[in-house]
Parts: C-alpha cells; structure tokens; sequence
C-alpha cells in the first residue's frame, strides 16, 4: 500500500495550502476531501435536492461526476464538465458543505471514493477525518490548528486576494459555527486521532510548517 499522510483539521488552519505544497515536494497525489462535500452540496443545489434528504444525497455522493485538474499552483474542480472551482469556495457553499457532511450515508458513500486516491508513491490527505476513519493505517497524521481569530483573519485575507468582499466579524462567526458542527456531529466528528502530532499554527508561517511536517515524515 501507497504511503498517506493524513493532514486534519478545522477549517483555516493551513491544511489545504499545506497539503498542497507537501504534496508538490514529494511528487504525492493529493486528496482534497472537502471539496467532495462541498461538490456534493452543490449538485445538491443544482438537483433540487434538500440538504437533509439522506438517502437522495448520499445516492448523488456515489454517482458524482468529478474531475480534479491538477494544475501548477492550483487546481481547477469539475462538477458534470462544469467548472466550479470558485463557486465551491464560498462560504456558503462551505456552510452547506458541513451540512451534508454531518449525515452518516453520505460519509460512507463518499468513503471509497476518497480510498481510491492512496496510490504510488503517496498520498497527501486533507480533511477532518483523514487519519481517525478515512485512513487509520497512515504513515504520519498530522492535527493542524490555529487560534479562530486567526483562522478568520486568513480567510478574509484569502478572500480579498481572490477580490471577494468579506466582513471579519462574520467569517469569525461562520467558522465558530462550522467547527462547532463538525466537532459535535455523531459520526466522524472533527477530532485528532489519538496517534496525531497536532501542530498549533496561530504563530507559524507556511514554509515553517512544511519543513516540520517534512520533518516528522523523515523521522
Ligand atoms: O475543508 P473544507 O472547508 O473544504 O470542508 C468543508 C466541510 O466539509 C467541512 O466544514 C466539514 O464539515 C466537511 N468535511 C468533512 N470531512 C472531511 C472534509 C471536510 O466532514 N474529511
């Protein structure tokens, strides 16, 4: 079996850019697991599909038609041919996201979708529950967090880069909410596995936590 390294955590935290970037050094694939739930809430919206009808959304999980475009710097994310790498950026698309995410049919339909990307030589895995379910047997499992403030202020300055307009104080709020969601929901609640090295990133700037992840995956 290919080598994983499981990169958890809240919303913020660093993962994606992260992952991103450890993924490029080591020539690792890369699993991007919240855009599936951010993917599934969208065909949701685009099906007329309710965010709380189980068993309908889970059955758009299973079928859906995605393709992951790995581009240098960034990567464009198909949705039925369609490209929708900004729309599923959104706050919103991230609130509906966490919605679809809590319901159990939907986790497990979208589960061996996600197994499927721990091929040769490796793969970098970001999401809530990459090292507790998705991926128990990883190499090395990392628990990424940051302060929420902090989280907040990257996000809103993430978001005026991309030249979306965003208020502070309302990101702050959404965040608290998302986490509060992910952490408390019955399955696969956002938590560190209990063999995860968790890493605070309130203080640390990218590249340092890179090198340290590189680090640990060395040791
Ligand atoms: O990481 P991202 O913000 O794209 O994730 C969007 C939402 O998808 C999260 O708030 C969470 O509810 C859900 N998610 C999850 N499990 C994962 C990845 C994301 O429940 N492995």
């Amino acid at each position: 079996q290919a080598p994983v390294l499981a990169i958890d955590g809240p919303g913020g935290a660093g993962k994606g850019t992260v992952s991103r970037l450890i993924a490029e050094r080591l020539g690792w694939h890369l699993l991007d697991s919240g855009a599936l739930y951010r993917l599934t809430a969208q065909a949701a919206v685009r099906h007329a599909v309710a965010l709380n009808d189980e068993s309908a959304l889970a059955q758009l999980a299973a079928t859906l038609d995605v393709a992951f475009l790995a581009e240098q710097g960034s990567a464009r994310v198909l949705l039925e041919g369609e490209d929708v790498s900004a729309a599923i950026r959104t706050e919103q698309a991230g609130e509906r996201a966490s919605q679809v995410a809590a319901l159990p049919a939907v986790r497990g339909a979208l589960l061996a979708r996600q197994r499927d990307f721990q091929k040769p030589p490796g793969l970098v895995a970001d999401g809530r529950d990459m090292g507790t379910v998705v991926f128990p047997g990883a190499a090395l499992k990392i628990f990424l967090t940051a302060s929420a403030e902090e989280r907040a202020r990257r996000r809103f300055l993430q978001l005026q880069r991309a030249g979306v307009d965003a208020s502070l104080p309302s990101l702050l709020k959404e965040i608290e909410t998302r986490d509060a969601r992910d952490m408390q929901r019955a399955v696969a609640p956002l938590k560190p596995a209990d063999d995860a090295v968790e890493l605070d990133t309130t203080e640390l700037a990218i590249p340092d936590v890179v090198d340290r992840i590189q680090k640990l995956l060395a040791d």
